[in-house]
């Protein structure tokens, strides 16, 4: 016998059986997101290489150990899209969006060659949103504030928003410099990795997961101290509008993220009860990089949040989805059977949003029971040799305890408009 393939690993089927959670987190998000003005984008999985390269920034785990990159038959080199920012950005420049502010969200897989554990896939799916052509801080405030109604939209409480400035350019590279000679006394403590990006990035050192290192990191200089009058105001703003909106946050001075691209506000939702992958939601300012990308200057916000993490806590909640059937036509004899597809249509017709099963196959009316039973559904349809001649229709309860009863089809879609569990 032949191997069975598997999917590969760190990436994961979506079976039917969680397929509600995912569908009760993508239309809350898409039903908020449209709350507040912002319209989807989609954009193709695949771009070349050179834009992660150049947006997310060479130095970066993304860059240099996570992404999927591949040459094209023509010798060009693609990548599976790590994340999305830098498609819409690409994307808003190439279809000239960004004559007017613009605000975009997207949801889809993103890629990335990482170990996979709890909370962390090789294939993994976010939802985001990019807000282009705005750069006060009203509209950092708007991206952390959509987020929250997001989670309580989800019904999802205990997160910790942190929030960090990462001043302008010129503040950072001020700051920048102190820190490496903070970092530079001690060298010897750092993790190889650090050691390496105390050249090339050392910003990213602040990131760093490796205890010892975090050690060394609690006490380096901070960023706040660097920051000058204007970003301080347009932070200040952001914190005003979280308070007077009762939207706990801590500031975060180590709070750098993991891509090149952000200025001033940072900000992560974080929660403890995903051990230790606990991020939801990250995002920020990235006012460099339309014109990094060859686009003229455009401020932009945006964030990104990971939906298999959301996903794991809506299932720790007790989050059920409703079943995804209304009814289930059960028909017994020949002539039933070939009277039943038609029949169905028929309350398609009365009824666009009924969803009913039709029972395919034959059988006894004792095993097509077992399997209406089994779907889900509220209702048995009961269809024999009997109810044809009568032109009638059983109806049964499944999930309560009711006589059953015998109804004319119009009478059938009467009853299950008024019984639909949805609109
Ligand atoms: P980390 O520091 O945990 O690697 P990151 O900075 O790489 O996070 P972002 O690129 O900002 O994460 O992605 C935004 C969100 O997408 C994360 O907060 C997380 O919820 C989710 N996410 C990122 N990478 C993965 C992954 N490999 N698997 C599942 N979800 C992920
Ligand atoms: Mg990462």
């Amino acid at each position: 016998m032949s191997k069975h393939i598997q999917a590969i690993r760190g990436m994961h089927d979506i079976l039917p059986e969680r397929i509600g959670i995912w569908h009760r987190i993508e239309d809350t998000a898409r039903a908020v997101l449209a709350s507040y003005g912002y319209a989807e984008i989609r954009t193709p999985l695949v771009e070349v290489t050179e834009l992660f390269k150049r947006s997310i920034g060479e130095v970066t785990d993304i860059v240099e150990k996570e992404m999927y990159s591949f040459p094209d038959r023509n010798g060009d080199s693609l990548s599976l899209r790590p994340e999305c920012t830098a498609s819409c950005v690409r994307a808003a420049i190439e279809r000239g969006l960004l004559a007017q502010p613009q605000r975009l969200w997207y949801r889809g897989p993103m890629f990335r060659y990482e170990r996979p554990q709890r909370g962390r896939y090789r294939q993994f799916h976010q939802i985001g949103v990019e807000a282009f052509g705005l750069a006060g801080p009203d509209i950092d405030l708007e991206v952390i504030l959509l987020t929250a109604r997001l989670w309580r939209r989800l019904g999802l409480s205990g997160f910790r928003l942190e929030l960090n400035s990462l001043g302008d350019p010129t503040e950072r590279q001020v700051y920048r410099e102190r820190l490496v000679v903070y970092l530079q006394r001690h060298l010897d403590q750092l993790d190889a990795d650090s050691q390496r990006r105390l050249v090339s990035n050392p910003l990213r050192v602040l990131d760093s997961k490796h205890p010892e290192t975090q050690r060394i990191v609690a006490d380096a200089p901070s960023l706040l101290d660097c920051l000058g009058i204007e970003t301080r105001t347009h932070f200040e703003h952001i914190r005003a509008g979280l308070d007077e909106a009762g939207v706990a946050y801590q500031i975060n001075p180590r709070l750098v993220r993991g891509l090149d691209y952000y200025n001033r506000t940072v900000f992560e939702w974080i929660t403890d009860a995903l051990g230790a992958q606990g991020t939801v939601c990250a995002g920020g300012r990235y006012d460099g990089l339309v014109e990094q990308l060859g686009g003229r200057a455009t401020p932009a916000v945006g964030c990104a949040m990971g939906l298999e993490r959301l996903v794991e806590l809506m299932e720790q909640g007790g989050f059920t989805p409703a079943s995804t059937l209304d009814a289930y036509l059960v028909a017994v004899g020949e002539p039933a059977q070939a009277a039943a597809p038609m029949l169905a249509e028929r309350l398609r017709d009365a009824l666009p949003t009924l969803r009913l099963v039709v029972h395919c196959g034959g059988g006894s009316f004792k095993s097509q029971f077992k399997k209406a039973d089994k779907s889900g559904a509220r209702f048995a349809l009961i269809l024999g040799s009997e109810e044809l001649a009568r032109e009638r229709i059983g109806l049964k309860h499944l999930r309560e305890d009711a006589e059953q009863s015998e109804l004319s089809l119009a009478e059938l879609a009467d009853f299950l408009d008024a019984n639909l569990a949805h609109a």
